[in-house]
């Protein structure tokens, strides 16, 4: 850099260097409109997990509290390789920030990927070690072993502590399940929209299905699988959306 200021101070003539130095100082210029176009997240939500915490209509009477045209982005059953790097590319791109609820098998499994979600500044948390379908039909015991064996599995694949949020697969939760998950204060996710990604459709169609309920619902917990490549088809036109309708990003961390 110091090379090209002294060219510019010096008024050398023109040189195919001299060109370059224009061309990049022009660029340069443009980095702050260019930041202003990127999504990004209009602020932080610190979500409560001491005692009985459930966010989500789809499942539970409360859900976050979001203004008219917040939305939060959540991500279910990552990681995997080319298609979570891919979620994870477009979301740094627009510099916007998102939940994963990882599966602990996946995330022993690709451990880079809970990395660069985490340097990438997104919240981690637990979607079970197997992700049993349903918890409700197996016992508690072992329903409880995989709740944990997930988060001893994610932490380890992070490196540190993850959020004390717990999203059940499928939404099937338990009394007794509810009920541990209170007791050692990890607030349980459920969603208040989503784009039913688990049917197979058409990038475009998936699209205009989430935002249609998008402008109905106008804010919410909003929840993808990063594992659904007609997810990860959809995310740039998606979020693409969210900013020509002026949704905002909210981000939600621990309290
Ligand atoms: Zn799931």
């Amino acid at each position: 850099m110091s090379r090209m200021t002294d060219e510019f101070k010096t008024g050398t003539p023109r040189s195919p260097t001299r060109r370059r130095a224009i061309a990049l100082a022009g660029a340069a210029l443009l980095v702050p409109s260019m930041a202003q176009a990127r999504l990004g997240t209009s602020r932080v939500l610190r979500v409560p997990h001491h005692g009985r915490q459930q966010f989500g209509q789809k499942s539970y009477a409360e859900t976050l509290p979001l203004a008219e045209g917040e939305v939060i982005l959540t991500f279910d059953d990552g990681p995997v390789p080319g298609l979570t790097d891919r979620v994870l590319s477009l979301l740094e791109a627009e510099n916007t920030r998102a939940t994963f609820f990882l599966i602990g098998r996946n995330a022993a499994a690709h451990p880079h990927l809970v990395r660069r979600m985490i340097s990438n500044g997104h919240t981690v948390a637990n979607h079970t070690m197997t992700h049993p379908w349903t918890m409700r039909n197996i016992s508690h015991e072992r329903a409880l072993a995989d709740i944990e064996a997930g988060e001893r599995a994610i932490v380890q694949a992070a490196g540190q502590g993850i959020a004390p949020f717990f999203r059940f697969p499928g939404f099937a939760d338990t009394p007794c399940l509810l009920e541990h998950l209170a007791n050692t204060n990890r607030a349980v996710f459920g969603a208040d929209l989503w784009a039913s990604d688990w049917n197979t459709m058409a990038p475009g169609a998936q699209l205009q299905l989430v935002m249609s309920r998008l402008r109905r619902q106008r804010r919410g917990i909003l929840l993808f699988h990063d594992t659904r490549p007609q997810t990860v088809a959809m995310l740039p036109d998606f979020l693409a959306s969210l900013k020509r309708e002026n949704f905002r990003v909210v981000h939600t961390v621990p309290a």
